[in-house]
Parts: C-alpha cells; sequence; structure tokens
C-alpha cells in the first residue's frame, strides 16, 4: 500500500485564514490581556502563527498536553492531563488554541476543568471545525476552517505523530502498489 497526502487547504489559505481570525481576535481583545493556552501537540504550529498576528501587547502563554481514552479514532471525551499548565487561570481572559474539534467530547471536558480555575472569561480558537461530527455543544467562538469527516493532517495533526510539520491540511490516502512499479 503506498500512502500519500492529498492537499485538502493549501498553506497560503491557511495564512490567509489566520491573519483575519488574528484580527478579530484583536478587535475582540482591544485594551484586554489575553492568555493564550495552546492543546500539545496538535495546536503547537497554530498556536505560533495565530499568536503572532494577534496585535495585543498583553500576551501570555501557556501549554498544557492532555490524552483522551478511546478507541481507535474515536473519543470518549474522558480527558487526561498529562502536562499541567504552569500559571494559574483565575481572572485571566483565557483563550484556548486546539488543533481540531470534531466529536466536541475532548473540549467540553477540558472546558469543565479550566473553568473550574476562575478564569475571567474563556473562549475557544480553533483551526479546523468538523461539524457534521459534532456530538457536545462546545462554544468555538473563533473556527479557521469547517472540514468535511475526514481523517485530516499536517499543520500539528499527526497521523501515527508523522505530518504534524506539513505546511498544510491534507488528507491521508492509501493506494495499491501497482504491480511491477518500481520505489
Ligand atoms: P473530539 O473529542 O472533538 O472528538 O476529538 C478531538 C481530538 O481528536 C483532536 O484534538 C485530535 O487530536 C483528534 N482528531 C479528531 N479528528 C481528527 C483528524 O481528522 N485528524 C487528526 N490528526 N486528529 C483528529
Amino acid at each position: 500500500m503506498k500512502e500519500r497526502v492529498r492537499t485538502l487547504i493549501s498553506e497560503e489559505e491557511i495564512d490567509r485564514r489566520i491573519r483575519e481570525v488574528a484580527a478579530q481576535i484583536s478587535e475582540d481583545y482591544r485594551g484586554k490581556p489575553i492568555h493564550m493556552i495552546c492543546i500539545l501537540k496538535g495546536g503547537a504550529m497554530f498556536m505560533c502563527e495565530l499568536s503572532k498576528r494577534i496585535q495585543n501587547d498583553n500576551i501570555s502563554l501557556d501549554f498544557m498536553s492532555v490524552s483522551s481514552y478511546g478507541s481507535g479514532m474515536t473519543s470518549s471525551g474522558i480527558v487526561k492531563i498529562v502536562k499541567d499548565l504552569d500559571d494559574p487561570l483565575e481572572g485571566k481572559n483565557v483563550l484556548v488554541v486546539e488543533d481540531i474539534v470534531d466529536t466536541g467530547h475532548t473540549l467540553h471536558h477540558l472546558l469543565g476543568i479550566l473553568n473550574t480555575r476562575k478564569p475571567a472569561s474563556i473562549e475557544v480558537c480553533t483551526l479546523l471545525n468538523k461539524p457534521s461530527r459534532r456530538e457536545m455543544d462546545v462554544p468555538t467562538k473563533y473556527a479557521c476552517f469547517a472540514v468535511p469527516d475526514k481523517f485530516v493532517v499536517g499543520y500539528g495533526l499527526d497521523y501515527d505523530q508523522r505530518y504534524r510539520n506539513l505546511p498544510y491540511i491534507g488528507v491521508v490516502e492509501f493506494e495499491e502498489d501497482e504491480e511491477g512499479s518500481e520505489g
């Protein structure tokens, strides 16, 4: 089986859209500090590209890593914190930066945990959104792209830990090797 990644959203499209969303966030938080929380590892590339384009002199960054128990590609939404945040959230305007919201279970559970830490406000900015798969109603105020019900990779998202470094979003496709073909 040959594996290849078909481009779904190009680097240029992502760049353009991140600038738009960053401008919106700059406007919405004008005069207010923003505490951005990156959900590792998938949100890492998006966090960097988004944060540097938000115009605000009072942005702080923190990182957390969670694992979601589930079988295969389905998420149970039971979230275990693998690496917790370094700083408290009390009184802060928290912006959670996610790679993708699929069923919404992970985010629902995560927001429950973060809300117990008493932030002044909490919003979510996700690079990708799969609305057709949603099972939990989660507030995604900022969403860059809606994607179809396909397993996507790139721009932080992995397939078996690979492809996170791709500068675009793609779909992994498998092809039968042609008989007699080389390589
Ligand atoms: P949810 O709990 O919303 O169903 O799942 C969220 C998590 O599942 C994401 O943070 C991501 O790690 C993973 N996920 C969901 N859909 C995809 C996908 O299409 N590609 C990749 N690489 N991960 C996905």
